[in-house]
């Protein structure tokens, strides 16, 4: 089990309060079993999102000490501008204060009620967007996307064919098809650039633009170059470029790959959507130049967006995310394979068989995980997504039941994630004795954020 230290030196420390297992049995009790309602500072690994909770670097925070704070034309809008065009070679750049935000301007501008938006697969926040400006949001992800234990390269990659026929049946009613890189709700799963290739030469036929929903773009990027034929000897930065270059445009939420707590942007080149788009920017963001961010945060984005295509820093962050994804794998913990850029996604139906999904596994396991070693993972499985018919009242399970441990970018030591892998490994060993959850209390939507649970008496089959 390989791994690669990390590519940087400490320089300033955040202390963790350490906890006893005593005081995290009674705070995971007041807190209904739900690991969102957990004071934050009583954790030890917070696992819960990769998404701004990145550390900066030491040019990062200096960067904010250069912040230009004028409303308009603020000197850190003018380089943000340059690093965002130098990337992504896309004309019309528009900084948003998130992802959803570039999102929210995209689809209300460029989508018609009504319209079809297909997608390998749609992020939440994505969906809900298409589905928010009256559009239907069409998962298009290749067949091996969506079975966990199948070991392939590129399991983010659109089915072209599906995609093909779509856009044949569909015609003008698709404002868009968007791609998402890497594919978040599909295990942060690499898209090839064969496959990227494909999906612009289908688009293209059928007049129909392509975004990027780039997130993860520098480490897709990664994945390429270690993966695809050809791209062994180009840079990352090469590589994003070229991916970008077959796109018309992108949105990204700066929280990921951007290395920063708050940020996003939108870029395109349609110049007529750019323009209603930055008047509804002005309305419900800001300035231009600003939109919705302070220029030191637009200064501290510029700089993250260098940094996260260096390449020591890249082979640490994907190499640490697979270490313990191995040491999971070594010691027989069932995991969605291959490991993915972010997160390791766990297999709770494997893990604990004896508790059926109609009593929460994935969600014991994330109790069990906090209750014992301080560690804050989340459930993505029946908590999340089961759903009620609204004429039977029967319960739909979701296909997976997974609990994800995401890797914040160069916050953990390579010895936490040991920790964690150990952690697991000791509540594997006594999986038995793990058992089933109860609702107490639900809201009728994105009940997992609100939800209360108990413990069932024993463990049932
Ligand atoms: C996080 C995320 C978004 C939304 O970005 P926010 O900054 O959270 O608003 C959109 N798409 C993907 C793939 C994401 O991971």
């Amino acid at each position: 089990m390989d791994y690669l230290a990390e590519p940087f030196r400490v320089k300033v420390v955040e202390r963790v309060r350490r906890t006893t297992e005593e005081e995290r049995a009674r705070l995971i009790k007041d807190a209904g079993l739900n690991i969102f309602a957990l004071p934050a500072d009583s954790i030890y690994v917070d696992l819960l999102t990769d998404s701004g909770t990145s550390a900066m670097s030491d040019r990062q925070w200096a960067g904010l000490m250069v912040g230009d704070e004028s409303y308009a034309g603020s000197r850190n809008f003018y380089k943000f501008q340059q690093t965002v065009r130098d990337l992504t070679g896309y004309q019309h750049i528009i900084p948003t204060h998130q992802g959803r935000m570039a999102e929210h301007l995209l689809f209300t501008i460029a989508l018609t009620p009504g319209q079809h938006v297909p997608n390998n697969i749609h992020f939440d926040t994505t969906r809900a967007h298409v589905q928010h400006a009256g559009g239907k949001p069409v998962d298009l992800v290749c067949a091996e996307g969506l079975n966990p234990t199948i070991d392939k390269p590129f399991k983010g990659n659109m089915d072209l064919a599906r995609l093909d026929a779509y856009l044949t049946e569909q015609g003008s009613n698709v404002p868009l098809v968007m791609v998402t890189v890497t594919n978040n709700s599909g295990g942060g799963q690499p898209v090839s650039m064969e496959n990227i290739r494909g999906i612009r030469e289908i688009t293209h036929r059928h007049g129909v633009p392509m975004f990027f929903d780039a997130c993860r773009f520098a480490e897709n990027s990664w994945f390429i170059r270690e993966r695809e034929k050809g791209y062994s000897k180009k840079s990352v930065r090469e590589i994003a470029q070229e991916m970008f270059s077959l796109g018309d445009g992108c949105t990204m939420s700066a929280k990921k790959d951007g290395l920063v707590n708050i940020g996003g942007f939108l870029a395109l080149n349609n110049p007529e959507w750019s323009e209603k788009i930055t008047n509804l920017l002005i309305l419900l963001e800001g300035f231009p130049t600003y939109g919705g961010l302070a220029g030191r945060d637009l200064e501290a984005m510029s700089i993250g967006l260098e940094e996260v295509l260096e390449e020591d820093y890249l082979a640490f962050r994907i190499g640490q995310v697979r270490y313990l994804g191995e040491m999971l794998m070594a010691g027989g913990v069932p995991i969605v394979r291959p490991v993915g850029g972010h997160a390791v996604y766990i297999d709770a139906k494997s893990f604990l068989p004896h508790i059926p999904q109609s009593q929460f596994p994935g969600q014991s396991l994330v109790v069990e995980l906090y209750r014992k070693h301080g560690i804050r993972a989340v459930e993505v499985g029946s908590l999340m997504f089961a759903e009620k018919d609204p004429k039977s009242g029967e319960v739909r399970y979701p296909a997976l039941e997974l609990v994800r441990l995401a890797i914040p970018r160069r916050v953990y030591t390579t010895m936490q994630m040991k920790y964690v892998g150990e952690a697991v490994l000791d509540l594997y060993s006594r999986r038995k004795e793990l058992k089933g959850l109860r609702l107490t209390h639900e809201a009728p939507v994105l009940r997992h954020f609100t939800a209360r649970l108990e413990h069932m008496e024993a463990a049932t089959v």
